[in-house]
């Protein structure tokens, strides 16, 4: 089933969750939403589960306009973080509780719906749980009866909201597998919610990057982690540091030092420089460099990781290094980005009240170079 988000808008009162939202979710794709707490996912959820209308805007499945649906007619499939299983019932009731809800003449018949429960349990690889209760299993298990629970009424979309939010760090891991195999194997249009950037970028085909109602970028890992579209994206997904600098004649400035990083293609004025730590070398004083006081050196896994304070406005950097190189603390390094984007920065923007609109007015220009 496609799903198509045409320009929605979602009011609570006056104020707005999501902002002319537009997104074509394909057949069979699973889609994950990324953002920050607050920035509209769940929301976004609900619309397409139809338990929100929207302000403005549509929702088709496939070609129809969705919102001449009602829930049931919608036919999703839907997981919340808290594992909302029926406490008294055992697992194979709560597996067929959608199908035993409905109206006769599209219910199953009773050995059939203990058939297909069972069939589910095996799907999730819970065999032989059926006359379990909720409380005599693992917070993992709950919600992998959870989703065969969704997946009983053989739903066209599978909504998971957070669905792993509350579980350990390992069985999460444990379980974004799992479910990405299971879709392979069901293959359902999912849409999954996460505020877990590794979650999003394993599990996904595609991520949903969202801030603040809208969406900033929709891509693969690759296409999010390496081509960032807005300086959002950037400081969201993965490391970085970031320098405020001046864009003159082609050339980056940052205070009184002209940075060797090629800038002809970016729009002049006050700007920011974005960085990751393991694009970022130690180089030799000299022309064209950044340079830094060391503030904090800390080993990091296989490498070690330098603080630095930059510039008159102590900017904070951080370099990633071999485990070699151990500078002291309060001694000056050189450094130079291998890799970068420069981004027109908004807040100053004149003539222009709002952010938000300046961001959109002023592309953001990008070079990774070599
Ligand atoms: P997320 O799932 O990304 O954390 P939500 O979609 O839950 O974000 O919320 C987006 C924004 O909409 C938040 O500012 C939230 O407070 C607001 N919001 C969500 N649901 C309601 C509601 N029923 N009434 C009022 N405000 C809401
Ligand atoms: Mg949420």
């Amino acid at each position: 089933m496609e799903i198509r988000i045409a320009n929605v808008r979602k009011e609570f009162g006056r104020f707005p969750a999501l902002h002319d939202v537009s997104l074509d979710i394909r057949s069979g794709e699973l889609i994950a939403l990324l953002g920050p707490s607050g920035s509209g996912k769940t929301t976004l959820l609900r619309l397409i589960a139809g338990l929100e209308h929207t302000t403005d805007g549509r929702i088709y499945f496939g070609t129809e306009d969705a919102s001449a649906r009602t829930i049931q007619e919608r036919n999703v499939g839907f997981v919340f973080q808290h594992y909302a299983l029926f406490k008294h019932l055992t697992i194979a009731d709560n597996i067929g509780f959608g199908l035993r809800v409905r109206p006769r003449a599209t219910r199953p018949s009773r050995k059939e719906i203990r058939r297909r429960a069972s069939e589910l349990l095996d799907l999730v690889q819970l065999p032989g749980l059926e006359k379990r209760l909720p409380r005599q299993l693992s917070g993992g298990q709950r919600q992998r009866v959870a989703l065969a629970r969704a997946l009983a009424i053989e739903p066209k979309v599978l909504l998971l909201d957070e669905p792993f939010g509350a579980l350990d760090a390992q069985v999460r891991r444990d379980l974004r597998r799992w479910l990405r195999e299971l879709h392979d194997k069901t293959g359902h249009t999912t849409v999954f919610v996460t505020h877990d950037q590794e979650e999003a970028l394993e599990l996904a085909d595609r991520v949903v990057v969202m801030s603040q109602g809208r969406i900033e970028q929709v891509g693969g890992a690759d296409d999010i982690y390496d081509a960032p579209a807005s300086p959002f994206v950037f400081s969201f997904i993965g490391e970085s540091s970031s320098l405020p600098i001046v864009v003159r004649n082609g050339e980056a400035w940052f205070e009184d030092r002209r940075v060797a990083i090629a800038a002809h293609d970016c729009e002049p004025g006050p700007s920011r420089l974005f960085m990751r730590p393991h694009d970022i070398d130690l180089a030799d004083a000299g022309e064209g460099t950044l340079s830094g006081t060391v503030a904090m050196v800390r080993r990091n896994g296989g490498g070690r990781r330098i603080e630095l304070a930059a510039g008159q406005g102590a900017h904070r950097v951080e370099i990633e290094v071999p485990a070699e190189i151990a500078p002291s603390v309060g001694s000056q390094v050189s450094f130079r980005p291998r890799r970068w984007r420069i981004y027109a920065d908004p807040a100053s923007v004149k003539g222009t009240a709002n952010a938000a609109a300046a961001k959109a007015s002023v592309p953001a220009r990008a070079i990774a170079a070599e």
